[in-house]
C-alpha cells in the first residue's frame, strides 16, 4: 500500500490531523493507497512557505531562469509520461489508451509557458503630461491557490501551474480528494527540475477541510479553480470576500450539431467521442447531440450500431473503449440522471442502466446511454450529468438548431457538423461558448485559449494570453525634471 504525505516546502510530511484517508482504484474497487488529511493549519504551512520564496529566492529568480526551470521540468515529464498516466489510471479509471498520451502532452505546457517567461514585457506609453515619462511593469500576483478536479489531475493542474510558474508567482496545490496521487508524484519532478522550495507546495485533502481554508487564507493572492460550478460559486464567493481574482473553468452541457450536409460517418465518429470517450466525464462532454430532423433517424441508427459495440471494461486494457466512473457518488448522480430522462419521458434506444458483464470488477460501470425524444426544457437536457448519457434533440433550421445550442446556463464549448463553410462561420459566431468545434471535437492545446462563456466559467487558461490571469499591470510615472508644482490641482 503506498502513502502520500503533503509535500511542503520542499520536504515530505505527515497531515497536521495524523489522519489519512483512501484512494481506491474505480476498476477493482480496491484502496491502493492512503492520503494525507489536510486541514487549514497545513494550508497555512504550505501558504507561508510559497510567501517566502516569493518574497525571496523565487522572486529574485529572472525570467530566463525560470524559464530554463519549466523547460527542464518538460523533459522530466516526458521520462515518466508513462508512470504518471497509469497513475492517474489506477485513481480516475480513465483509458490508458489516453492517458498515457496526456501525460506525455503536458511537457508542451511547461516548454510554452518556459519559453514566454521572458518576453512579458510592458510598455513605454505615450504620454500627454509633457516631462513625465510613463511605462508599465507586469507583476506577478504571489501565491497562487490551485484547486482541481478528477476528471484530468495534471492535465488541469499544468494548465494553471505552467503559466502561473512562467509570470513568477508560488503555487500552493490541493488535488481532488478522489485523484490525488499523481499531484503528489509530480512533486518530485518539479524538485528534480530544481525549482527551489516552497515554490510549488501540494497538500491532499477534503474541498471544506483544505480548499476551503485555501481560499480564505490572507496571504493566497488568487484562485486558479477548475470543478463544478456549484463549488466554484462558492470559492468565487468567498474571493469576494477578500477581493482576490480567480479563474473558475466549470462545468458544461456542450451542444454538438449536426446538419443533414455533414459527412454523416465523421459526424457520427464525432458525436461519439462526444460523449462516451472518458466514459462521458468532461467538461466539454457533447451532452446534448442536436440532428437535423431530416436525418435524424438514420443517425440515431447508425450511433446505435457504433456505440452498442463499445467495449467496457478495464481501462488499462488499449482494447477498451468505456471505462468504468471515476467516483461512487458520481456513478450515482449519473444512474439517477437516467431514472430521471426515463421519467421525463425520455425514450432510451441504447443502455439506460449499469453495466454488471464479467469485465466490469468494480461496481461502477454504466452502459452507454442515448435518449432520444428529448426537449430542450427537460432536466436531462438542461443539467450536466457528467457521465456516458447523451440526449438527442432534432431540429429543422439553422436558427432553431441556434437558439436551442444557446438556451442553456453553460457555455463551455460546441461542436458543428456540417460541408457548408458559410455555416460553419455563420455558427461559430453565434454559439455562445468559449470553445467552437467544425467537423472535429475535443481537440484541446497549450497555444490556445480555452475556457466558458455564461456559467461555464470566468477567465482562459492555456494560450499565450492566458499568462495574463497570473500577472498584474504596474504604471509608472517618472517626472523627467523636478518641479515644485501646484500640489491641489491633479498632474
Ligand atoms: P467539485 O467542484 O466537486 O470539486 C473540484 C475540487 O474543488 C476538488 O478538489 C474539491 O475538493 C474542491 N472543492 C469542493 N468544494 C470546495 C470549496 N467549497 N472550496 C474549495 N474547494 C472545494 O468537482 P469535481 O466533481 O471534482 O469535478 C467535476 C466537475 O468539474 C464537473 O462539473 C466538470 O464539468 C468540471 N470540470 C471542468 C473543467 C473545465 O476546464 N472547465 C475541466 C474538468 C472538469
Amino acid at each position: 500500500m503506498k502513502t502520500y504525505q503533503h509535500y511542503i516546502n520542499g520536504a515530505l510530511c505527515d497531515p497536521a490531523s495524523g489522519e489519512w484517508f483512501d484512494s481506491e482504484n474505480p476498476y477493482t474497487g480496491e484502496v491502493w493507497a492512503k492520503i494525507a488529511r489536510g486541514n487549514a493549519e497545513d494550508v497555512d504551512r504550505a501558504v507561508t512557505a510559497a510567501k517566502a520564496t516569493f518574497d525571496g529566492e523565487w522572486g529574485a529568480t529572472g525570467p530566463t531562469a525560470r524559464g530554463k526551470l519549466m523547460v527542464k521540468l518538460a523533459e522530466i515529464i516526458e521520462r515518466e509520461a508513462v508512470r504518471l498516466g497509469e497513475i492517474e489510471v489506477r485513481d480516475n479509471g480513465k483509458l490508458i489508451a489516453e492517458m498515457g498520451a496526456q501525460t506525455k502532452y503536458l511537457a508542451e505546457w511547461y516548454r510554452y509557458f518556459g519559453g514566454l517567461a521572458d518576453k512579458i514585457e510592458g510598455a513605454v506609453i505615450p504620454s500627454d503630461k509633457p516631462g513625465i515619462f510613463n511605462f508599465t511593469r507586469y507583476e506577478p500576483l504571489g501565491v497562487i491557490g490551485m484547486i482541481t478536479a478528477w476528471n484530468s489531475p495534471l492535465l488541469l493542474l499544468s494548465w494553471k501551474l505552467a503559466p502561473a510558474l512562467a509570470a513568477g508567482n508560488t503555487a500552493v496545490v490541493k488535488p481532488s480528494e478522489y485523484t490525488s496521487a499523481s499531484t503528489l508524484e509530480f512533486m518530485a519532478l518539479i524538485e528534480e527540475a530544481g525549482f527551489p522550495a516552497g515554490v510549488v507546495n501540494a497538500i491532499t485533502g477534503f474541498g471544506m477541510e483544505v480548499g476551503a481554508p485555501l481560499v480564505d487564507h490572507p496571504h493566497v493572492d488568487k484562485i486558479a479553480f477548475t470543478g463544478s460550478d456549484v463549488s466554484g460559486q462558492k470559492i468565487y464567493e468567498a474571493a469576494a470576500k477578500k477581493i482576490m481574482p480567480v479563474t473558475l473553468e466549470l462545468g458544461g452541457k456542450s451542444p454538438n450539431i449536426v446538419f443533414e450536409d455533414a459527412d454523416f460517418e465523421a459526424a457520427v465518429m464525432g458525436a461519439i467521442s462526444g460523449i462516451f470517450a472518458a466514459t462521458g466525464q468532461t467538461c466539454i462532454a457533447g451532452s446534448r447531440l442536436l440532428v437535423q430532423r431530416s436525418i435524424h433517424d438514420k443517425f440515431v441508427k447508425r450511433l446505435v450500431e457504433v456505440a452498442g459495440v463499445a467495449k467496457i471494461g478495464d481501462p488499462m486494457s488499449t482494447e477498451t473503449h468505456v471505462g468504468p466512473v471515476t467516483t461512487m457518488p458520481q456513478y450515482e448522480k449519473i444512474m439517477d440522471y437516467i431514472n430521471i430522462a426515463k421519467s421525463e419521458g425520455a425514450v432510451c434506444v441504447l443502455g439506460g442502466d449499469a453495466y454488471r458483464g464479467a469485465e466490469a470488477k468494480g461496481k461502477q460501470f454504466v452502459q452507454p446511454t442515448i435518449f432520444t425524444g428529448v426537449h430542450n426544457q427537460m432536466r436531462i437536457a438542461q443539467e450536466e450529468v457528467f457521465g456516458p448519457v447523451l440526449s438527442v434533440i432534432p431540429f429543422d433550421t439553422e436558427d432553431e438548431a441556434i437558439a436551442i445550442g444557446n438556451d442553456i446556463v453553460y457555455g463551455l464549448a460546441a461542436g458543428v457538423w456540417t460541408s457548408d463553410i458559410g455555416r460553419a462561420l455563420r455558427m461559430s459566431e453565434k454559439l455562445k461558448a468559449g470553445t467552437v468545434w467544425v467537423n472535429t471535437y475535443r481537440a484541446v492545446s497549450f497555444t490556445s485559449p480555452f475556457g466558458g462563456y455564461k456559467r461555464s466559467g470566468e477567465g482562459r487558461e492555456s494560450g499565450k494570453e492566458s499568462i495574463k490571469e497570473f500577472l498584474q499591470v504596474k504604471s509608472v510615472w517618472i517626472a523627467q525634471q523636478t518641479t515644485a508644482a501646484n500640489p491641489f490641482i491633479m498632474r
